[in-house]
């Protein structure tokens, strides 16, 4: 009964900062934040990854809480529109914002630092670039290794 408890309170307190409630997408989104975090050299403190119903602006976007932990908001309008494969590169891309974050760095904007750890970690830069046709055919093929 006691583990019961604990259990739940986990469960509550992993959603407390959460404004958007649950969204059908929201465990893909975690499913992707687990898949990628080994690319990292450090634990990122990713506290949780939700679809955002209001963001129009960005595709997505990181965030740092009180406490040093972080997380991450992604478009309703862009989930919807993309393929799993373009939002994954997408969700690394605001995992590598949170690594600078970690690593003392919260001002480093898409400087050569971060891109370099973009191409690193095989996250997008741009939509853009995602859908020319030299990214598909000269970038594509390094990542359908993994
Ligand atoms: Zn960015």
């Amino acid at each position: 009964m006691c583990v019961m408890s604990l259990e739940d309170f986990k469960t509550d307190n992993h959603h407390s900062d959460k404004i958007y409630g649950e969204h059908e997408f929201n465990e893909k989104l975690e499913q992707m934040v687990e898949d990628n975090k080994s690319k990292f050299p450090i634990d990122l403190d990713i506290a949780f990854i939700e679809v955002s119903t209001r963001m129009t602006k960005h595709r997505a976007k990181a965030y740092k809480r009180e406490g040093g932990t972080y997380y991450i908001r992604v478009s309703e309008e862009f989930v919807q529109r993309e393929s799993l494969y373009i939002i994954e590169l997408t969700v690394v891309h605001e995992m590598v914002h949170i690594y600078f974050y970690q690593m003392g760095y919260p001002n480093h904007g898409h400087d050569k630092y971060f891109r370099w750890v973009v191409g690193q970690v095989q996250a997008s830069m741009t939509r853009t670039s995602t859908f020319e046709q030299k990214w598909r055919d000269c970038i594509e093929p390094f990542m359908e290794d993994n």
